[in-house]
């Protein structure tokens, strides 16, 4: 079984990658996907999502909240995922 706080700590790296990802980005192309890590912590997961940077904003404006890539769909509830898109899942952290 995995640590958890193995896993809280990749996910508290990739937010910050992600974040410089974000920050790197020129504000002129709030409205266009950028390629970011996926969230899941999942030490061998290596997916990445295309997320326009405004919706990255938007999520990360609130704590408790993850980015997945698209892939994850089929390991989660329906119920678990807060909003969803082509490429990528916004789910609650800690699920
Ligand atoms: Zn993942």
């Amino acid at each position: 079984m995995e640590s958890p706080d193995r896993s809280a700590v990749n996910k508290r790296l990739y937010r910050e990658v992600n974040a410089r990802i974000r920050d790197v980005a020129d504000t002129d192309v709030a409205g266009e996907p950028l390629e970011f890590l996926c969230e899941c912590g999942n030490p061998a997961c290596t997916e990445t999502l295309e997320l326009p940077l405004a919706v990255f904003d938007e999520v990360t404006a609130e704590p408790g909240r993850i980015i997945l890539a698209a892939q994850h769909r089929a390991s989660l509830e329906e119920s678990e995922i807060l909003a969803q898109n082509d490429g990528y899942l916004i789910v609650p952290d800690g699920i």
